[in-house]
């Protein structure tokens, strides 16, 4: 039999808990909202195509921007929400609800002038969604054409852990005064999605894979990568888990990723109600001239709280890492063999002590 990692997948998205906790999760909507309604240069009289519509409310967005047209696709069986939801909002004109995997469906339209997709899993690429969005922007996407978001950044960095450890190892040594140490074990084999205090991180981040919208293809989707992570501490420091987070960057300019600036304590406030989001993240620097209004969001522990969390990837054994002193190592990230929608990450590192002794790791684990 031919391995389906669809089905399951799509009949996920048919739930309505999902859409709930994405919409009521500002810093993602919030940021596609800025982004949308404050770049008319954009969108205005654009042919857009949203990846991916679920309830469509960024196709909504769209054409409450000034789209000429939007094409919203949607592989399950939300897309018949999708289109109550657009007719409900006086849409139905502007905007085209097509079900089906946009890898499989045709369009009245040669082009889209912009595809907007809300594509990012945990790890930024757990799902594999990204591929179907390479897929559309290389059937679709006009030559001058716009991908929203334009880039996307894999972040990691090292953390004391000690809560994580308390809480899934430890905890199994007395749970109700029974010794339940036999189950300690898969903890280490499996990023976890948690919430991590920033106070908990104690080196430098590296970024271990920058995804440019725009060029990537699905091949450099499995990579691995180098990192040097520098402790920031004064005095030795306990670590007992590796973390990743992501960032999402937004540019009014297809070409503005090559002047990125590195993700740094500026502050961005966005415009929205009450909910005054500070994007710990500088965003894409529009060259000299160009116009438009560039916005960022980022998942990480300095940032305000995402349903995406973070992953975090518990050591067996801890480093002890003293001021001046590093993990240097390699990720390696790859679709795994038995689920295309799940990941296989591998942490290989040294630690370089300022004497002579190094430590050394090999990690594996899934994301699932
Ligand atoms: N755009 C919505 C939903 C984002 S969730 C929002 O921002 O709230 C991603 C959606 O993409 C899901 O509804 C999923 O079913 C759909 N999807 C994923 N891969 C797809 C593909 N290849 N073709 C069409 N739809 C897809």
């Amino acid at each position: 039999v031919e391995r389906d990692d669809d089905t399951h997948y799509f009949h996920s998205y048919e739930e309505n808990d999902i859409h709930e906790i994405m919409l009521k999760d500002t810093v993602r909507t919030v940021s596609y909202a800025r982004f949308i309604l404050s770049n008319p240069k954009v969108f205005k009289d654009a042919v857009v195509m949203d990846v991916g519509c679920g309830t469509g409310i960024l196709s909504m967005l769209a054409a409450k921007a000034g789209a000429k047209h939007v094409y919203a696709i949607e592989a399950s069986g939300l897309a018949v929400k999708a289109r109550e939801n657009i007719t409900k909002n006086g849409f139905k004109d502007v905007i085209t609800v097509v079900q089906g995997k946009v890898e499989d469906i045709e369009l009245p339209v040669k082009h889209v002038d912009v595809i907007v997709s809300e594509w990012m899993g945990y790890m930024l690429l757990y799902e594999s969604m990204l591929d179907s969005v390479l897929v559309a922007r290389d059937r679709f996407l006009a030559p001058t054409g716009l991908m929203a978001p334009s880039q996307t950044r894999l972040v990691l960095s090292a953390i004391t852990g000690e809560r994580e450890w308390r809480d899934r190892v430890e905890f199994w040594n007395s749970p109700y005064g029974f010794d339940l140490s036999t189950m300690q074990g898969p903890q280490f084999g499996e990023g976890s999605t948690e919430v991590v205090d920033k106070e908990e991180v104690v080196t430098t981040e590296a970024i271990v894979r920058d995804i440019n919208s725009h060029s990537a293809t699905i091949k450099s989707l499995d990579f691995h990568s180098s990192f040097v992570l520098k402790s920031t501490t004064s005095s030795p420091t306990t670590i007992r888990a590796l973390l990743t987070h992501f960032d999402t960057f937004f540019s009014p300019h297809s070409g503005a990723e090559k002047s990125h600036v590195p993700p740094e304590e500026d502050v961005q406030i966005l415009p929205f109600g009450d909910d005054e989001y500070k994007s710990p993240v500088t965003p894409l620097q529009p060259k000299d001239g160009q116009e438009g209004v560039p916005v960022s969001f980022t998942t990480g522990p300095r940032g305000k709280y995402t349903h995406w969390k973070q992953v975090v990837f518990l050591l067996r054994e801890s480093i002890t890492l003293d001021k001046g002193e590093e993990i240097v190592g390699k990720f390696y990230c790859k679709k795994s063999p038995t689920n295309s929608r799940e990941l296989d990450v591998e942490i290989h590192y040294t630690v370089q002590k300022s004497g002579d002794s190094d430590v050394q790791g090999e990690r594996e684990f899934t994301v699932q």
